[in-house]
């Protein structure tokens, strides 16, 4: 093929391909437990799958409507109102997105102009830069510290400009395991306070939260709740990343300003799965009980790595833990993941690749959404280690 050539700099020249699928292939490639990228080992509920076969045998295999079916927006609205008391209407403020990937980007894109700041709270889930930036945007960046991944909310406040055009958060926080408390909401609530920047707050997993402790979703929050869109997903709650379905919700101003992207990116996702989705909805124990589920896998992990030299503090929120190898080696986190995937056969995350200007903390993600036995065969490794 004949090189193309351009004077031009495509928008995202520079970008790297991104960890999940570097640590992905890498795990392929050397036979090792892939317990990097966040996605179960284990199947979704048969029923599940059931009602997906009954809705294409039902024949809804022709497009759903651009924002998805009205009785899985209503469904979707029914259950925020329950969880956290905020009413959104189905008719005009829930989009079905393909993930909660494309929900992010919709929001982004529908928002972000040429020279406007968003920021971003590092480590950061690897999604956000990339759409910033595709749209012109300029990524402002607060770090969290390496101990227990604390806001500093002054830090925060000093970001804002006149330029800021949004804020996104995330709670539980990918890749750390925190998450925000309420008393964490009320200063973000006071710092946006007087403003008008957007708050995207991606709450993917926001039904893995542990020990007790609740998640504090926006939709709690009346005064934030008017500027913000929430995205979700049911990758994550019912085991079927590779459905590819989220959704988003927000106040109609903001949700017909979304839309217009959904509409002209990818039009409307998949109708069979949207029918699925609706009927298993129904069943509030299919989300409510996740936490105790995934709780016990957390505690599986940490049990089988007690004779380690990794230290850690317990992950309360998302399926992943993060643990920090200072005691065992000083090479960076990125040189360890890759040793450990080649020589040892399990892959990890490396931390630095989230962090601002790629400090590295020496810390490594394990993702424990897995069945027990592959928990065990990698916890024995990581026990020699
Ligand atoms: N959300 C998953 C994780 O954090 C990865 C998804 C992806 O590979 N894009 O590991």
């Amino acid at each position: 093929m004949t090189k193309f050539t351009s004077s031009h700099t495509p928008k995202l020249y520079n970008l790297p391909t991104s960890i999940f699928t570097i640590m992905s292939k890498l795990a392929a490639k050397h036979n090792a437990i892939n317990i990097s990228q966040g996605f179960p080992d284990f199947d979704t509920d048969p029923v599940l799958v059931e009602l997906v076969a009954d809705a294409m045998r039902s024949g809804y295999n022709q497009y759903a409507p651009m924002a998805g079916i009205y009785s899985l927006r209503a469904a979707i609205c029914q259950k925020i109102e329950l969880l956290y008391g905020a009413n959104y209407l189905p008719e005009s403020e829930v989009t079905i997105t393909s993930g909660a990937t494309e929900a992010i980007y919709s929001t982004i894109s529908a928002f972000v102009s040429a020279g406007e700041e968003v920021i971003v709270i590092k480590p950061a889930y690897d999604c956000y830069e990339p759409a910033i930036l595709a749209n012109g945007g300029i990524p402002v960046f607060v770090q969290l510290n390496n101990i227990d991944f604390k806001m500093d909310w002054a830090e925060f406040r000093s970001k804002i400009t006149q330029k800021t055009r949004m804020v996104i958060i995330n709670t539980p926080h990918n890749p750390s395991g925190t998450i925000f408390s309420q008393a964490d909401m009320l200063h973000l609530q006071d710092a946006l306070k007087g403003t008008n920047i957007i708050l995207l707050s991606d709450e993917a997993y926001e039904h893995i939260v542990f020990d007790g402790l609740s998640h504090e979703s926006v939709a709690k929050y009346p005064e934030l709740v008017s500027r913000s869109v929430i995205c979700a997903s049911f990758g994550k709650t019912f085991h079927t990343t590779g459905w590819k379905m989220g959704y988003c919700v927000a106040p109609k101003a903001l949700m017909k300003e979304i839309q217009k992207i959904h509409e002209f990116n990818v039009f409307s996702v998949s109708h069979p799965m949207q029918r699925a989705l609706t009927e298993y909805l129904k069943t509030p124990d299919n989300y409510l009980a996740l936490h105790s589920f995934f709780q016990k896998k957390r505690d599986l992990f940490l049990e089988g790595i007690q004779g380690s030299r990794f230290t850690y503090k317990p992950s309360l929120g998302t399926y992943f833990q993060l643990l920090n190898y200072t005691q065992i080696t000083d090479e960076s986190d990125v040189a360890l993941a890759k040793r450990l995937t080649i020589d040892h056969g399990v892959a990890s995350i490396p931390i630095s690749v989230f962090n601002t200007d790629q400090l590295d903390h020496k810390l490594l993600r394990f993702c424990f959404a897995k069945k027990d036995e592959t928990i065990k065969r990698a916890t024995e490794i990581l026990n020699k280690f």
